[in-house]
């Protein structure tokens, strides 16, 4: 028996920062690489937020705060979803974590027993799977297919449903792909969970607010509120608000739920950042336009990457509505051969060829559950990348693909 505990050799260590420790290195060596790997905007918290957290400090907003989060800001949560989710929530049918992740884990930890049962649609955010193990259980990934906008389906919801399942993770806009859910798909998902009550909802609601080409943003638990006890939203500012740093998440849900998580957090990190909770209250609360403009900076960005890469041999890329990730498929490059006489077989020899040969750092899709493809973020500088999207042009040109491999859509 090794001194580390058998759990942490059941999980993988996160890909996505992986990949982010070997361009760092080569970057280390001189060479100029692009990541694309990011999982945050390149925007900065806006001023107002920033402003509030000087004042929370010099305020003396130093010390610890109730576990589940202070109830100026459980009332601001409160009032967000009520404004913006049509969903009604009392403050003790919330908590507020170090993260959206947190909230996550915390929620998995409370619920799992071992033999338990999370349906997870590939392509998943990597952690999911991961959290599930930790927590005892067993992920059940349901495959989701590309013509289905990688989204899932009411067949394959129910194929994957048995009377061991206790959670669905649904994630929309999603990590990685960038699909968003429409009201009817999601009310179809609802009609099957009708029928199996024991089957719980994690919606991960965390891009809610990254939005393209007037999509709008559902709530499984507003458009079903008889599904409402038994779905947990999960929500933070991280991402809409650009505070991926500051570590406020928080979830909605049972009270019951809600305190089986609040007392597993007082046993591990207590409340989060007493400063960033008051960042959160006016990140909630304040001006909200910004948004509008870094939503048409991602969207122009969006359209560029879509293009380049679909103009690029061997790559089909899906025109994403929400999120700052694409999901191209590479399925056109398995088999190629490099110009140095490698074959490429599987997502990660392609992502390796291009960091070795371009410059460039994207994650392979096998890291998300679904291969052959790439998850490239677009939360970068424009100039950055479309250089970087031409450099993948370029080593793909070199492969030397048949015409008959040329993308279309
Ligand atoms: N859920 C998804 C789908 C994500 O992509 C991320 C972050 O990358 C998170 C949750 C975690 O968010 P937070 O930074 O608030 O913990």
């Amino acid at each position: 028996m090794g001194f580390i505990a058998d759990r942490v050799h059941m999980i993988k260590p996160s890909p996505t920062l992986e990949i982010a420790a070997k361009a760092a290195k080569l970057r280390a060596e001189g060479r100029n690489v692009i990541g694309l790997g990011a999982g945050e905007p390149d925007f900065d918290t806006p001023a107002p937020i920033r402003e509030k957290a000087i004042q929370a400090i010099k305020d003396g907003k130093t010390r610890y705060t109730q576990v589940d989060g202070t109830p100026e800001l459980k009332k601001a949560i409160c009032a967000k979803l009520a404004r913006e989710n049509s969903l009604e929530y009392t403050p003790d049918q919330i908590l507020v974590s170090c993260g959206a992740k947190q909230v996550l884990f915390n929620a998995l930890l409370a619920t799992i027993n071992p033999d338990d049962e999370v349906i997870i649609p590939a392509p998943y955010w990597v952690s999911y799977p991961d959290m599930v193990i930790v927590a005892g259980g067993t992920p059940k990934i349901a495959p989701c297919a590309r013509e289905d906008d990688f989204k899932l389906t009411p067949k394959v919801l129910e194929k994957a449903i048995t009377p061991k399942t206790k959670w669905l993770i649904l994630n929309s806009p999603s990590n990685p792909t960038g699909g968003v859910y429409s009201k009817e798909e999601l009310l179809a998902l609802a009609k099957v969970l009708m029928a199996y009550p024991h089957v719980h909802v994690l919606s991960d609601d965390i891009y809610e607010h990254i939005l393209y080409d007037d999509m709008v943003f559902h709530s499984l638990a507003t458009l079903n509120p008889k599904l409402k006890d038994r779905i947990l939203v999960v929500n933070g500012v991280s991402k809409g608000y650009a505070m991926t740093g500051w570590r406020i998440g928080y979830g909605a849900g049972h009270p019951d739920l809600i305190k089986a998580m609040k007392k597993l957090q007082s046993q591990s990190t207590s409340n989060p950042c007493s400063i960033s909770q008051m960042a959160a209250i006016e990140a909630l609360d304040g001006p909200q336009d910004f948004m509008e403009e870094r939503n048409r900076i991602f969207k122009d960005r969006r359209d560029l990457v879509v293009k380049i890469f679909n103009e690029t041999p061997g790559l089909i890329c899906q025109v994403s509505k929400g999120a700052f990730y694409v999901y191209p498929s590479c399925e056109g490059i398995m088999g190629a051969k490099t110009p140095e006489g490698k074959i490429l077989n599987s997502d990660t020899d392609f992502a390796d060829y291009l960091l070795d040969s371009a410059d460039v750092a994207v994650v392979p899709g096998v890291a998300f559950g679904l291969s052959p493809y790439l998850r490239v973020s677009y939360a970068l500088d424009t100039k950055l990348l479309e250089t970087a999207c031409q450099r993948i042009k370029t080593a793909c040109e070199k492969l030397g693909l048949p015409s008959s491999r040329m993308a279309s859509l």
